[in-house]
């Protein structure tokens, strides 16, 4: 993958699409995280005495009221306290506003666009890739630097669109989530993944890409239940993806061995955090039952697996971990990575969010930042936004 190291920026103008999508409540940034994010890469271009022009995406706008409250202005202020200089905000994604800003900057001066979603407004041009957006945005500078992970898997005018028309690479950022999450190219072994979360149907490209790779796939979370299901377990009340019955069952068959499934839950009668909680094992659940988390003996038997890994891949949290009482096993597999050393990269999503909350994200190997982005890469899809890079 051709990185911004590979191309030569200095003195030129940059167009960089980074990703400012954070959570902004009363016009005030809840989380930063994300904008701390971007600052290597800008820093970089700032050694290089670039022109800075910055791009990005902020929730989803479909109609006007949708325009005020993901106005990017909020970043823009943020950004210049983080890099302790001005940062100019265009108001306009395009036309002789945004023009004129760009051709009045001298070197090292930085200025964001507004959300390119706005430009959603009109016929969805941003998220269809809109063949003329993408061109008019690539007129604006010299080189494109993608560093949006998070949408690498979509093909947008802001990334794919102006990766079409410019020079091209990516930033530091994706280039950290590539070299960790390429090491499933060729994973060393014991090579050993965890899924949970609600549903098997959002897990199976992941299943079929990674089940021939893996020793081991360890399942816990919602879909567990599918899988007992599957080998006839009665589930009780707890959560089934009844249209993949069949797809667990086929997997089952073919590799039995490497599926481990939990063999105890804490389980209680209604989905909420206010019942108390038994620990059933997996063959006694009651019609009247839901299981919310793996059990303790589940728990070690994962241990002991996970123990000799050479390298897990972790995507979805094992219990539901929004409840205090069910994310109790989630949380102590997570200290077990991180107190044994265990390279461990957690696959996006909600298992991030869980590690985040419970302080383990900065300890493991590698904590993916994209959702969906992260999910198709471990379905061994091909990323457009990457691809049009190449
Ligand atoms: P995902 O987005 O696929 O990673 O799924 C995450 C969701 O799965 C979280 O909202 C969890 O609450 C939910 N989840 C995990 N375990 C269970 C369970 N045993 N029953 C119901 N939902 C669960």
């Amino acid at each position: 993958m051709r990185t911004i190291k590979d191309i030569n920026i200095e003195d030129k103008k940059v167009i960089i699409r980074c990703d400012f999508n954070v959570p902004i409540k009363e016009g005030k940034i809840v989380d930063d995280t994300r904008i701390k994010g971007a600052l290597e890469t800008i820093k970089y271009c700032l050694d290089k005495n670039c022109k800075i022009i910055l791009l990005s995406h902020l929730g989803r706008v479909k109609e006007q009221a949708d325009l005020e409250k993901n106005d990017l202005s909020p970043v823009a202020k943020r950004l210049s306290e983080l890099l302790n200089q001005d940062v100019l905000f265009s108001e306009k994604t395009r036309g002789t506003e945004l023009e004129a800003i760009v051709d009045s900057l001298n070197s090292k001066d930085i200025v964001l666009v507004q959300n390119t979603r706005y430009e959603d407004l009109d016929g969805k041009k941003e998220s269809s890739n809109d063949e003329e957006l993408g061109k008019y945005w690539a007129s604006l500078a010299d080189v494109f630097i993608n560093d949006a992970f998070g949408t690498i898997h979509r093909a947008h005018a802001s990334n794919v669109g102006i990766a079409s028309h410019l020079e091209s690479a990516v930033g530091f950022l994706i280039e950290k989530e590539l070299n960790a999450l390429s090491v499933l190219d060729n994973p060393p072994h014991p090579f050993v993944v965890i899924l949970g979360g609600a549903k098997v149907a959002d897990k199976i490209g992941v299943i079929e890409n990674l089940v021939t790779k893996a020793d081991k796939i360890l399942i816990g979370g919602g879909m567990a239940f599918t899988f007992l299901k599957a080998k006839g377990y009665n589930i009780g009340k707890s959560l089934l993806d009844e249209e993949n019955l069949d797809f667990c069952k086929k997997i089952l068959a073919e590799f039995n061995d490497k599926i481990i499934l939990p063999v105890d839950f804490a389980v209680t009668n209604e989905f909420t955090n206010d019942e108390e909680y038994r620990i059933k094992d997996a063959n006694n659940i009651a019609d009247n039952e839901m299981g919310l988390d793996i059990g303790e003996k589940t728990k070690e038997l994962f241990e002991n697996i996970m123990s000799d890994a050479a390298i897990i891949i972790w995507n979805g949290p094992l219990g539901v971990y929004e409840f205090e009482k069910y994310k109790t096993n989630t949380d102590e597999l997570l200290k077990y990575v991180v107190e044994n050393n265990i390279k461990t990269i957690l696959g996006g999503g909600d298992i991030v969010a869980a590690a985040t909350t419970a302080g383990y994200k900065e300890k493991v190997y590698h904590a993916s930042t994209g959702g969906g982005a992260t999910l198709e890469y471990l379905e061994g899809k091909k990323l457009p936004g990457l691809e049009a890079i190449k």
